[in-house]
């Protein structure tokens, strides 16, 4: 199973965590921060917001 996720780009500091760990889903954009390019796995979910350090990721 893989979930819909979207970046809060007001709170995304760009610090590339989400986009080395899962590149299928986060990308960066023009400005520097994370944008989705893709699903994530239903099982990644929690690591990748849970490691974001600002807690940008959130489920669509
Ligand atoms: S981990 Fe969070 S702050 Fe870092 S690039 Fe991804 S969304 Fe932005």
């Amino acid at each position: 199973m893989s979930v819909k996720v979207k970046v809060n780009k007001e709170a995304c500091i760009g610090c590339g965590l989400c986009v080395g760990s899962y590149p299928d889903t986060f990308a960066f954009d023009d400005e520097g921060k994370a944008t989705v390019v893709g699903e994530l796995a239903d099982a990644d979910f929690d690591d990748a917001a849970g490691n974001c350090p600002v807690g940008a990721i959130e489920k669509e």
